[in-house]
This record gives C-alpha cells, structure tokens and sequence, in this order.
C-alpha cells in the first residue's frame, strides 16, 4: 500500500518508519529543505550548527529509545548524571542540585527532593508529596482529569504555598512548554511528574551527539528509503484535493525551486503538519466535523532558541541547566554536552527565550542584549569586573507558532490518529498519546498512525484503489 505522508518531523518520519516496516511504500513530502522540523538545524558560514530548539531526551521516552534501538544508534544519545540542576536565584553564579540516587522509583526521586534544602522547606515539601498521592495512587486517570486546572490553580487546591511555583515550577513550566504555571494545564506537569516518580530512569537526561537532522533523521530517512520508501524535500502540500464520495484522491504539492506543482496519489493521505498549518489545508467539507472543528482550540505557542558562542569557558557542566531568571527557560553549555559541538577553550551556551509572546517580534540584537542581561546573573565571574568574557557570535532562532500551548481544557480537543474521513490519517506531537508536545509524543502519534492505518486496511475501511506511479516519477527529487 502506498501512503503519502506531509511533513518530515519526528512524527511523519517515525509513521514513514513503521509503515515501511510493516511492508508499505510511504512517501513522505516535506515543506522545507531541512528534515527534522521542530528539531531541524542549520550550519551558518563557519560551519558552527543552530537548531531550532534545545532537545533533551528523557529515560522515560520509551518510545524514542526503541526507535534508537530499532536504528542501531542508541550510541548516540548521551546521558548526563541522573540529576537537575537549577540556578539559585538569591545567589548569582551558584547552583542547588536534585541528585537522583540509583535505588528504584519512587524513592529515588522522594530522595533526591528530601535530599535538597536550597530550594523547598519542610512544610512544603511535605504538602506537595501530599498533593501528589493522588497522581500516584489513580494515574492517569486522576491526571487526564486534572486538565480542567492550570498547575497554579492545581497548587491552591491542595494548599500548596504559591512559594513553590517561584521555586521550582516557573522553571519547569517554562521547560515543558514555554509558558507560565498560570497558564500551563496541571495534567502537563503531572504527567511529567508521574513519569519521574514510576520509572526509576524516567527523569535521567540525554543530548544527542550532534545536529539532529543528520544525526537522528537520517538514519530513519536511511531506514525509509531501503524498503523502497521515498522522502522528498521542497515539497509543500498545497491542497488536500477530494474525490466525489469524499475521500481524499491526491495531495497537491507546489511548485518551489524551479519544479513543476504535481499531484501525488496513494491509497492512506497523512498529515504530519503541525496544527496551525494543517488548519490552513483543511478542505471546507471537514470544517463542520467536530473532529476538525476542535483543532481550532490548538494553537502553537511562540519561542526563541538562541545560541551564544564566547572567547572562553564559563562553566565545565556537563548538564541541562534550569535558569530561573523571568526570560530563559532551560539552557547548556553545549560544548559541554554534545560530541558534535564539543570544545575544551570555548562556550557555546544554547538558551530556550521563553515566555517568548512580547519578544518574538522584537529584533535579534534586542533579544541577545536582553539575554546577555541575564547571564550576568547566572555568570557573574564572566559578566563583572575586569577580564570580561566576549560575544564572538551571536545566533537567533524564533518559532511564532512551535508546539501548541497547553492551557487546560486542550486533552479534549486533541484528534486521534484516525479521522472521520476513510483515508485520511494524523500524526504529529499534538494529536492524542500519552507524552503530549514532545520529541517522545512526536514519534508514538507516527507509530500510533502507522498502526491506524495498518488496521484501516485490515478492515477493508481503506479503498483497494491501487495508486501507481512514484513521486519520484512525477517529477520530485528523492533525499
Ligand atoms: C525550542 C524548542 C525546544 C524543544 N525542546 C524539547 C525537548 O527538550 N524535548 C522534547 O521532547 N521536545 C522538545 N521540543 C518539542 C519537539 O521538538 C516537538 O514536539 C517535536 O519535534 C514535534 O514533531 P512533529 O513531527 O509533531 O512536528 P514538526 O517537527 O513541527 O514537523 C512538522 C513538519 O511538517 C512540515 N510542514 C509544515 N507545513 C507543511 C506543508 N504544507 N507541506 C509539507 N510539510 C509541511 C514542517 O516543515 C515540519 O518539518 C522542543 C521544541 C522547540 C521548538
């Protein structure tokens, strides 16, 4: 069976994968001429690499470490010290640290919290371990149910001082979706939370050894293509075209670069888009389907990633780094971290901007002036005095619409892989899985509609209309 797929990013990427492994010819046709999508990068002239996002992989992504294990590459992921680390904010320069010991879940997370004083007192603690019993005694139930509460909302429902927002969930919502606890959904940072304290690993952090396309999305192209799977770069879906009884007949990609618009037929259509352009393609025959019309309650949120390279050291951790100052979110000194940008005499700091809403449209040398701001606290030994550490090179990436924002009441909206319409499927982070916006969510909802579709034509629900002809014979240039 042949099945088109729009967009390259994790999700389309692992649907192509797993089709192909289950014996089908996927064709997967993607926008831009980077794969990778939300974790895509780019070599600037030097040949130093930019990526769309800081990535961290957690041991809980079940789903992404057999992908890894599937593609032979589970060297390439790089653990850290199973530990978090935050910048202490009353103290510029200094770090307060939650070291996970190696005994099983929960008491190694339970250790580590009680094994940290800088950051929540006693009562706190004690009250939030208390608020959690429900999370762990009912899972995910309890947790789905939590979704009609933002996490600051959640917190006073259990007489939670709001102290413990400014301590440790400002930075953590900020982590999970570049928003604030305000605003931010409970059920994101309980599902979180739930991971780290059922799986003894769950919380443990990964880099990857280098740029993502080459070195996660390749592989899977590799894997794609030597089933007889094709992927195309520069090749946008313009048009979802349908036939008489509905069905979709084609997907109708433009013409960029040169090349002729073509119309690639197959027997399954999936989208792999986000949400906010695949709401731009929906034909207007689905418009009145409530399983389209919810999608109008998702929307991307905005985020910047930057990239700072020094004329020095500023730290030698090997490790992701919670900020804690009101414009970063996370960031590492990734020539600490990864293989691929390593380097013994110069920093190159990766730092997500978020909440990013009042900066996305503000210029470069705003944003990197207003980060340089706040590095002064996290480094003051670099920014103060004499001898100061210089900015060679400055790189800004923005996102207007990244993942969608997930406020409360976002559980309900999100589709499942399979729509009302028979040949037509979704993938992507923000359709219905358990892992929400992530890399992780990202590569189940593939593998997810991979198995939609596997069933669709077990069903007979998937027209026999045996679709002939390759993209690659219509005029689109393979990877
Ligand atoms: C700054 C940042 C930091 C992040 N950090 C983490 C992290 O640490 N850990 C984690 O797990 N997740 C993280 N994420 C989230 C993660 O990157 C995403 O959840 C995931 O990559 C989404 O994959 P996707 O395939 O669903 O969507 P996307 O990656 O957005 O892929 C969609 C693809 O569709 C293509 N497309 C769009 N329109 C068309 C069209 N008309 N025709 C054809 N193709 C089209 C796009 O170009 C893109 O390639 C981060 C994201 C960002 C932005």
């Amino acid at each position: 069976m042949r099945v088109a797929i729009a967009g390259a990013g994790l999700a389309g990427l692992s649907c192509a994968k797993y089709l192909s492994d289950a014996g089908h010819i996927p064709i997967v046709l993607e926008a831009r001429d980077v794969l990778g999508g939300k974790v895509a990068a780019w070599q600037d002239a030097d040949g130093d690499w930019y990526e769309t996002g800081l990535h961290i992989f957690f041991g809980a992504y079940r789903n992404m470490r057999r992908l890894f294990a599937e593609l032979n590459i589970e060297d390439r992921l790089q653990w850290k010290s199973h530990s978090m680390i935050f910048n202490q904010k009353d103290n510029p320069g200094t770090y307060s640290r939650f070291d996970f010991p190696d005994i099983p879940a929960p008491f190694n997370g339970v250790a580590a919290i009680l094994g940290n004083n800088d950051m929540l007192t006693w009562p706190e603690k004690i009250s939030f371990g208390l608020g959690l019993v429900p999370a762990m005694l009912r899972g995910q139930s309890y947790v789905e149910e939590c979704d009609q509460y933002s996490w600051t909302e959640w917190l006073r429902l259990h007489n939670i001082p709001e102290r413990v927002n400014d301590e440790v969930f400002i930075a953590m919502a900020k982590a999970l979706n570049f928003i604030d606890p305000d605003e931010i959904s409970s059920t994101v940072v309980l599902t979180a939370l739930n991971r780290f304290l059922q799986e003894s690993d769950g919380s443990k952090m990964a880099f990857l050894d280098g740029n993502p396309p080459q070195r996660l999305c390749q592989p899977i192209v590799d894997h794609i293509t030597a089933r007889g799977g094709e992927v195309h770069l520069d090749a946008p879906l313009r048009e979802i075209s349908l036939a008489e009884d509905g069905r979709v007949e084609g997907f109708r990609i433009g013409g960029i670069k040169g090349q002729e618009g073509r119309t690639i037929t197959a027997d399954a259509y999936v989208s792999a888009l986000p949400v906010d352009p695949l709401k731009l393609l929906l034909p207007e025959a689905w418009k009145q389907l409530a399983y389209f019309s919810k999608l109008d309650g998702l929307n991307g949120v905005p985020v910047i990633n930057i990239h700072l390279w020094f004329d020095r050291k500023l730290t030698a951790i090997d490790h992701l780094l919670f900020s804690r100052s009101p414009l970063l979110s996370v960031y590492a000194d990734m020539s600490n971290t990864c293989r691929e940008y390593e380097d013994s005499d110069h920093s190159m700091l990766e730092l997500v901007f978020a909440p990013a809403k009042d900066w996305i449209g503000r210029s470069d040398d705003d944003i990197v002036a207003a980060t340089l701001e706040e590095l002064k606290r996290l480094f003051p030994q670099h920014f103060t005095g004499e001898n100061q550490a210089t900015l060679r090179k400055a790189i800004v990436v923005k996102t207007p619409l990244s993942v969608y924002k997930t406020v409360p009441g976002c559980q309900a909206l999100r589709p499942d892989q399979t729509s009302p319409i028979a040949n037509f499927f979704l993938a992507g982070d923000y359709t219905m899985q358990r892992y929400l916006a992530s890399m992780e969510g990202a590569v189940l909802s593939g593998r997810l509609c991979a198995e939609a579709i596997g069933v669709a034509q077990s069903t007979g629900a998937i027209a026999a209309s045996i679709a002939t002809g390759s993209a690659a014979a219509a005029g689109l240039a393979p990877v």
